[in-house]
């Protein structure tokens, strides 16, 4: 793999503050505190020197979407869930033979899409004597490609979660469709937050959907706009990433 250029802490304090500067704003124009939305900070590809830079430039956050990833990170930066003093996210797609690493070593989930997966999250959650806070993740934008609960499908898992008392349901996740312009996707984050706003909580009392995780590097001051509470911005912050 051709080197990804790895920014120093000064560099990543810096682009910290533009990201935050721009979080403000945002949140300005919305009408919104500040004090409501949580930057997660994407370091999946980057090393683990990137993570520790960027906690010395002030980020408490860290997301990756590979389990293996973040158990080596975390072994060096530990979560809340071990101790430690930053909360770990694991945001992207989960398979069942994962699950006990993500009990582990995650503080966060984003990313339960089906039921299979809540009953293994369940069982490791119990046995190791902890709850699980998880987003519910859904397709909003329709792409085959895309992991998550189709829109129509998110009010019934949510009521089907219910005898799982050691996951806690605390918001919907998605992924917008990738757009030049971000004004696009708006109406994807005004769904993600009208599913979580007409859901009825009489059907399941544990669920709170108090978040809503969306927006990344290119189109996170329109979901702050809508409602974000928590936004995951990798290349913003860290530079571009070298994938495949
Ligand atoms: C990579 C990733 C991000 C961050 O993407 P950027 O465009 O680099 O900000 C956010 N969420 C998920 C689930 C990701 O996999």
């Amino acid at each position: 793999m051709a080197e990804q250029q790895v920014l120093d802490v000064p560099a990543i304090r810096e682009r910290l503050a533009w990201i935050q500067e721009r979080i403000e704003r945002a949140c300005r124009r919305a009408g919104r505190s500040p004090d409501e939305v949580t930057l997660i900070g994407v370091t999946k590809t980057f090393p683990v020197a990137v993570v520790q830079a960027a906690y010395e430039a002030g980020l408490r956050h860290f997301g990756e979407n590979r389990v293996q990833e973040l158990v080596a990170k975390a072994a060096v930066l530990p979560g809340r869930i071990e101790g430690g003093e930053v909360t770990w996210h694991m945001i992207g797609h989960l398979q069942r033979n994962k699950a006990r690493d993500v009990v582990a070593h995650a503080d966060w989930l984003h990313s339960l899409d089906n039921l299979r997966l809540a009953e293994t999250l369940e069982r490791r959650a119990a046995m190791a004597d902890r709850v699980l806070p998880c987003f519910v993740e859904v397709n909003v934008s329709g792409e085959p490609t895309k992991f998550g609960l189709e829109p129509e499908a998110v009010h019934d898992f949510l009521d089907a979660l219910a005898p799982f008392e050691h996951l806690e349901i605390v918001g919907l996740m998605t992924l917008a469709a990738p757009a030049e312009d971000p004004e696009a996707v708006r109406p994807q984050f005004r769904l993600l937050r009208r599913l979580a706003e007409t859901y009825d909580r009489r059907n399941n009392p544990r669920v709170q959907l108090r978040y809503l995780s969306m927006g990344m590097s290119g189109d996170f001051e329109v979901a702050i706009e809508e409602g974000a509470t928590h936004v995951r911005i990798g290349s913003a912050l860290f530079g571009p990433r070298l994938e495949p």
